[in-house]
């Protein structure tokens, strides 16, 4: 029984995984005809690019054409909907957004999420960080039939800062069923810095701000794309950087060897292109995918160098040097806006809103904007393209699925200043209304906006939490005052604390995917079993008077001052909902370590422990050396000292845990009876 003690806290994670939450939606009767009539249809088709009405049967459109031709094909039963004047187009197209990845860091459900997209006249998009975790909870949410967002999923092959994260997307294949609402698309690859460090430039920002760095060598990007494409996955590669642009290219064209872009392969942000790069995207048919928004009013970082400044979002000159490239559009939220009318606005006057006021841009930015017309086709067709959607939604014609917006104004007629104004009045996909944004419901009578489902509160009730607040001192504090009359008890304590602790977190790091909420969990659970460690290692500790153990135990007594903290910090953070917890967490976590660290050096001195019960207190010693030599060795960007510090602690703990009971020999009790 006592060997499967490990299994509690795998048993516990798995009883906090819940089933998603959503709503299923009614079925779309095939046979219901509604006509939209007497608008501005703009169609995105190149030989019908406007039209008056449109005939929506089922799911899918039926015909498109001047209100004669479609209202010819309704009878008694078809829904007949005057648009008033009103612009009607295809529902918007967001190649790359972290919407439903990033649902909890924006306190946002997943139908929240999607809900977000729907209201904002967005009907398909790519969703560009996909880990295990994500993969299934987006599977999940498909399979449940709550996800009706029309979904491209891309797996991460590296992390922000590069870290390869080896070819587990190969379990997942790339799917193409038509009209399936979640497709696995692509794999994504980091080749420069933005989502961590620096991008990598071949100018300095500033005096002394260096260059930045690509992740890998141009042969390590060769063959991490040539598997990727051999696969039959779509490439979406991050180059925001100039070097990183250049290196995506040669990457590619490496990988193509001649032949067309059949995969289509994508760049994501391709913020800075050397001039002569320009035409290299139509030659070799890579799918840039560009921000509108540019950030004037909350820039990133220091601008561009004005001599560099021709290389920074060149929009004009990339769309004049590939007239017949498909180019498509992402939004990137969180990091910028979710509403296509600010990115509009973007594309077509470089004029920022969003954050504070209005934002202008110099005459050379202004050079680079596109018309309307251009910015719309890239922002719903040329969209589809890039998440290989193109042949069921982005445009609106016969037998394409019926995702379609009602816009408030004409954004052929508008003001450009004013773009950003337009609202999406009516959201509808696959023939099914989403979202009605009009207050008396003119185009949409009878239809009620659904309350998507919120996250749920997991907390458990405030009395609980107050307890376990209590007990996370109490328990710990208790041990350590204890150990002199029960050290037996307490070492004992300290050392199924310590398996157990050591246990949870190596099975973390082997998942290493938490959901955030199982981290919470973990984050309160782990402190606490790292304290009462502490304490069991004190029991250790010979009654002495020498001088040195007085400060042997003050290291210790530190080190579980660390840990409560720790723990409370998170409880304080996650359950109280106060920020002064996160302060809490960190002071603790550096509090722990240091403690460990003064404990090993006095160990080390007047060696009072054996050398088998001293080695988890080398563990503590290591765990605060080997992180900051790292982080002295490695690049800024990389965040693995800090893993490493999380991991080393864990592995240690567990150590401890199992030496201390190992200890428990009769001889050593009698030995440290006090
Ligand atoms: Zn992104």
């Amino acid at each position: 029984m006592r060997r499967f003690v490990f299994l509690i806290p795998i048993l516990l994670l798995i009883a906090c995984a819940r089933a998603p939450e959503g709503t299923v939606p009614e079925q779309v009767d095939p046979t219901r005809l509604t006509i939209y009539h007497n608008g501005v249809v703009l169609t995105m088709e190149e030989d019908l690019p406007q039209a008056e009405a449109i005939a929506i049967r089922g799911e899918f459109i039926e015909r498109v054409g001047s209100n004669e031709e479609v209202l010819a094909l309704s009878d008694e039963a078809s829904s007949i909907i005057d648009l008033g004047g009103r612009v009607l187009m295809p529902g918007f197209v967001d190649a790359h957004t972290h919407l439903l990845n990033d649902h909890r860091s924006q306190g946002q459900s997943l139908d929240e999420a999607q809900y977000s997209a729907f209201s904002n006249g967005i009907t398909t998009l790519g969703t560009l960080y996909v880990d295990r975790g994500f993969l299934r909870e987006i599977q999940a949410f498909d399979e449940a039939g709550f996800l009706r967002v029309r979904t491209g999923l891309y797996l991460v092959a590296t992390d922000p800062c590069g870290n390869k994260q080896g070819d587990w997307w190969k379990e997942y294949p790339p799917s193409d069923v038509p009209g399936e609402i979640l497709r696995v698309n692509g794999v994504k690859i980091f080749t420069d810095g933005g989502a961590c460090g620096n991008v990598a430039l071949s100018f300095e920002l500033e005096p002394g701000s260096g260059t930045g760095d690509l992740w890998f060598s141009q042969e390590e990007l060769n063959e991490m794309v040539a598997e990727v494409d051999a696969a039959g996955y779509q490439a979406a590669v991050h180059a925001i950087g100039d070097r990183a642009v250049t290196q995506a290219l040669n990457a590619f064209e490496s990988v193509l060897d001649g032949q067309p872009n059949s995969l289509r392969h994508r760049m994501e942000h391709v913020s800075i292109i050397p001039e002569q790069d320009l035409p290299r995207f139509g030659e070799l048919g890579i799918v840039p995918v560009l921000l509108g928004e540019f950030p004037l009013c909350t820039p990133y970082g220091p601008p561009v160098p004005e001599e560099y400044g021709q290389m920074e979002w060149p929009w004009r000159a990339l769309r004049a040097a590939n007239p017949d490239l498909s180019i498509a559009w992402h939004s990137d939220v969180p990091f910028q806006s979710i509403d296509p009318f600010d990115h509009l606005l973007g594309f077509v006057t470089r004029i920022d809103t969003v954050g504070r006021g209005i934002c202008r841009p110099t005459e050379l930015q202004e050079e680079h904007t596109l018309s309307v017309e251009e910015a719309l086709s890239i922002m719903t067709i040329q969209s589809a393209y890039a998440l290989r959607r193109d042949d069921e939604v982005g445009s609106l014609a016969p037998g394409k699925y019926a995702d379609l917006i009602v816009l408030s104004q004409n954004p052929l007629e508008v003001e450009p200043d004013k773009l950003a104004e337009i609202r999406a009045l009516l959201t509808v996909a696959g023939g099914r209304i989403e979202y009605c944004g009009m207050p008396d419901k003119e185009l949409c009578s009878g239809f009620t906006n659904r309350d998507p489902v919120p996250l749920p509160d997991t907390r458990p009730p405030v009395l609980v939490r107050w307890l376990v607040a209590l007990l996370l001192v109490i328990l710990p504090v208790g041990a350590m005052l204890l150990r002199r009359r029960r050290a037996v008890m307490v070492r004992r304590i300290g050392g199924w604390a310590g398996i157990v602790g050591g246990a949870t977190w190596i099975y973390g790091l082997i998942l290493s995917e938490w959901s955030d909420d199982e981290f919470v969990f973990v984050f309160m659970l782990l402190p606490f079993l790292m304290a009462l460690g502490t304490a069991g290692l004190a029991a250790l500790w010979p009654a002495t008077t020498q001088p040195s153990h007085t400060f042997g135990r003050f290291a210790l007594w530190f080190s579980m001052f660390g840990a409560i903290s720790l723990s409370l910090g998170s409880v304080v953070s996650e359950w109280f909902d106060n920020d002064a917890g996160w302060g809490l967490l960190l002071v603790g976590l550096l509090a722990h370590a240091i403690g460990l660290f003064l404990f090993g050096l006095v160990n080390l001195k007047s060696r009072v422990l054996s050398r088998w019960n001293a080695l988890p207190v080398m563990v503590g010693l290591f765990s605060v050396l080997v992180p900051l030599v790292l982080s002295i060795l490695l690049p800024e960007s990389s965040n693995l000292p800090f893993e490493l510090l999380f991991g080393i602690l864990g592995g240690g703990w567990v150590l401890l845990g199992g030496l201390l009971l190992r200890s428990q020999t009769p001889e050593e009790r009698t030995d440290l009876a006090p």
